[in-house]
């Protein structure tokens, strides 16, 4: 028999994990195994906070795919998926290239929600990537080098758009990194502005009130404004506008209220709620016996509470390991598991040694949240590449 092809979308958390793991279950001689992805390198995305606010080298973020697939038998191919055709078992890549395939797993990710509010995309920092990490990070630091030449307010007027733990985790990082950069570019601390502007009536909307608060206290003592219960309405050239008309002038304005799935979900014509495809049990879209869809495309539901979970690299990892016994089923024979997460905790990062977090029923708080955080950070490393990839890029947790 013809040995099957089996693609991976995307090598972020959910495709990496998945090719770690397949090579364990399925010999060279089962299965022939592919990876596509638009960059050589795989990428932490919870990590990206710190170098978009100039706290870690961008570089410490990410991994040559290569190196993490290095010794097994994976082809890669360095391309942009432009659409799934479910019906005809094929995915086309946007330089027109076609690759076959009798499983798929569909792991692109997210891309930003912006809730209908106009001007996102043309004046704010968006992308989640290690690419728009670095350009906030040069922005940021040029914003400095240019004030002292041209003292405009603007110059010095920071907005974080939402309140959701990647915008708290990116005001940890932003708030440590300022004094650095007023002492390096003669500006006085004073003269600096960072708001959060949150549409829900709290920050962390469904987090422990009182790691809520410690948050927010720890950060308003670092100077950050925020404005709650408080929708953006436009933002522009000049900044922000508010519900109500009030006007931020800034010229940085962060986005960061949520993610959508990746448009190509849209576009391949699954069924989906903001682009994320509501999948069976056992991962599959539904329909199809071939297409698995994992990570922040996938949506998965919370029997206790009957809302979707939140995407988390947690959950798109768990699921990895979950689709790779479900080809392995499909392929050798055996019966196709469901998948339950198995939700750890959550721990947010607030920059320097400070952090929140829920891990089990424990509530933690300052150092002992940040040593957690690291840790987590490490285990990530530790699944992908084992104890040479956490000696390379991992993180101090004292
Ligand atoms: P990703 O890991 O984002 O990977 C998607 C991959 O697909 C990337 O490699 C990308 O290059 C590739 N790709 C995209 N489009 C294409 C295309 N068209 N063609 C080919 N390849 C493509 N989650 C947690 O669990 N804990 C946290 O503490 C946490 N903190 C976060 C902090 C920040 C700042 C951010 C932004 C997110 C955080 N998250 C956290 C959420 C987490 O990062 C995501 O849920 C997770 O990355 C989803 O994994 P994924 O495999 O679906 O996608």
């Amino acid at each position: 028999a013809m040995k099957p092809n089996i693609l991976i979308l995307g090598a972020g958390y959910g495709g990496m994990v998945t090719a770690a793991k397949i090579t364990k279950e399925l010999g060279p001689n089962e299965a022939n195994i592919t990876l596509v992805s638009k960059h050589d390198y795989h990428y932490q995305t919870t990590w990206l906070h710190e170098p978009a606010a100039g706290t870690l080298d961008s570089d410490r973020t990410r991994m040559p795919v290569s190196q993490l697939i290095g010794g097994k038998k994976i082809d890669f191919v360095l391309g942009e998926v432009e659409q799934v055709h479910p019906e005809e078992n094929k995915v086309s890549l946007s330089n027109g290239e076609q690759l076959d395939y009798d499983y798929v797993v569909v792991a692109v990710g997210a891309i930003p929600e912006t809730f209908g509010v106009e001007g996102v995309f043309e004046h704010s920092f968006n992308q989640w990537t290690v690419n728009g990490a670095r350009e906030l990070k040069e922005h940021t630091e040029y914003m400095f080098a240019k004030y002292n030449n041209e003292p405009k307010d603007e110059y010095l007027t920071f907005v974080v758009a939402g309140a959701g733990f990647t915008g708290i985790e990116y005001l940890g990082e932003l708030s440590v990194r300022v004094p650095e950069l007023c002492k390096k570019y003669d500006v006085p601390l004073n003269k600096v502005k960072i708001y959060c502007v949150e549409a829900a009536p709290t920050a962390l909307p469904g987090f422990d009130p009182e790691l809520v608060e410690y948050a927010m206290n720890l950060l308003e003592n670092r100077g950050v404004e925020f404005k709650i219960g408080t929708p953006i309405s436009e933002v522009t050239e000049n900044g922000v506008t508010l519900k109500g008309g009030e006007e931020i002038n800034a010229e940085t304005v962060i986005w960061a209220t949520g993610v959508r799935g990746n448009p190509i979900i849209e576009k391949s014509g699954f069924e989906n709620m903001r682009a994320r495809v509501k999948v069976e049990k056992d991962l599959r879209a539904p329909g199809y016996e071939n297409v698995f869809i994992i990570g922040d495309c996938s949506l998965i539901i919370n029997e206790e509470t009957e809302r979707p979970y939140p995407p988390t690299a947690q959950i798109a990892m768990q699921q990895g390991e979950t689709v790779v016994k479900n080809i392995k089923a499909l392929i050798k024979g055996g019966e196709l598991q469901e998948f339950k997460p198995d939700i750890k905790g959550t721990v947010a990062s607030l920059g320097g040694k400070e952090a929140i977090g829920v891990v089990g029923d424990k509530k933690l708080f300052g150092t002992s949240a940040h040593f957690m955080k690291k840790m987590i950070d490490n285990r990530a490393l530790w699944i992908l590449g084992g104890a040479g990839l956490v000696l390379k890029k991992g993180k101090n947790p004292f």
